[in-house]
């Protein structure tokens, strides 16, 4: 039986690591870093999160290892108003990791072992196939076993769940994954490895959006950074401008925007109302730093957009 405006959100959970340093290391060097935090992150969990604040009714299918910071992740992900019966606890394992640097100009540089995330497999999305089953929409990135993602989208095909699918980090797909997802949510980057096209231009976004139609894919939508979103659907495309903010992290900036994307969408905004929405978290969300920290919940978003 579907539940009315669920969603399901498979994917990854990491310790993200953050050192912000002037300059990052040469090999062989040692450099000296200005400030140090430990911070959840995690494509899926960001994203996750984000949907959970942004006020979405949401499961999250997802693995972290049997350690204190898994336990600890696990416990913030229930506050962030997620449904964590299917994020299970994987012994002898560490959960993910991600170790980032920040320079002084703000770019980010990431280094990442999977740890538990390599345990979401095709068995073990069947086990919790139920949730995708009576959900609305399936949200999934590829930080997470490719053959898990394929199987996850057939059972939610089986299932009449839509299918959405960020395709970070970029990767190429195969045609069959492809066929089965309902709306992509690719950056500039992401569209291009997708279909060879380099985005550097509306009409080349629309060039990228066009390869993506052809393999299946009904909704496209190339995030933009602060150029905000090409929205592709129907034969028509369109950009949609984001908001002009004092970025200072863009860690997460697109984990946020999927997020509230879905949750806008789920509960019955029209497309062009939903990226609105999104790009107003995302705003939000470039502000601050970090990963989960930076998520804006919906009281902010709302206060935001008024
Ligand atoms: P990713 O983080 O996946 O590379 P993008 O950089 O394309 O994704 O950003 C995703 C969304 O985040 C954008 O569509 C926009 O809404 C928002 N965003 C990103 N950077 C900025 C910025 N500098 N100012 C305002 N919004 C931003």
């Amino acid at each position: 039986m579907k539940k009315s405006g669920k969603l399901t959100v498979l994917g990854s959970i990491n310790a993200d690591h953050i050192l912000n340093l002037m300059q990052f290391p040469r090999p062989g060097e040692t450099v000296t870093g200005s400030k140090y935090q430990v911070a959840f992150g995690g494509k899926g969990a960001n994203q996750a999160v984000a949907a959970g604040r942004s006020g979405a009714d949401i499961a999250f299918v997802a693995c972290v290892g049997d350690d204190d910071i898994g336990r600890r992740i696990r416990q913030q992900l229930a506050t962030d108003r997620i449904d964590i019966t299917s994020v299970d606890v994987v012994a002898d394992q560490s959960t993910g990791v991600a170790l980032i640097f920040v320079n002084g100009a703000g770019e980010n540089c990431i280094a990442i072992h999977a740890g538990a995330n390599a345990s979401l497999t095709p068995d073990r999305v069947r086990q919790h196939q139920q949730s995708i089953a009576e959900s609305d929409a399936l949200l999934m990135q590829l930080e997470s076993p490719l053959e898990s993602v394929l199987t996850a989208a057939k059972i939610a095909r089986q299932h009449q769940t839509r299918v959405i699918l960020n395709p970070a980090p970029a990767v190429a797909l195969s045609d069959e994954l492809l066929g089965l997802v309902d709306m992509i949510t690719p950056n500039e980057t992401e569209a291009e490895i997708l279909t060879g096209v380099h985005v550097d231009s509306d009409e080349a976004a629309a060039r990228a959006a066009g390869v993506l139609h052809e393999k299946g894919i009904d909704s496209v939508l190339i995030t933009l950074g602060s150029r905000g979103v090409w929205l592709s659907e129907q034969g028509k495309g369109q950009r949609i401008a984001g908001f002009r903010v004092e970025a200072v992290d863009t860690i997460a900036a697109g984990d946020t925007f999927n997020g509230a994307l879905i949750a806008a969408l789920l509960e019955g905004q029209a497309m062009d109302r939903a990226v609105h929405f999104a790009h107003a978290a995302a705003a939000i969300s470039v502000t601050r730093h970090g990963a989960q920290p930076s998520v804006p919940w919906r009281s902010e978003i709302d206060r935001f957009l008024q």
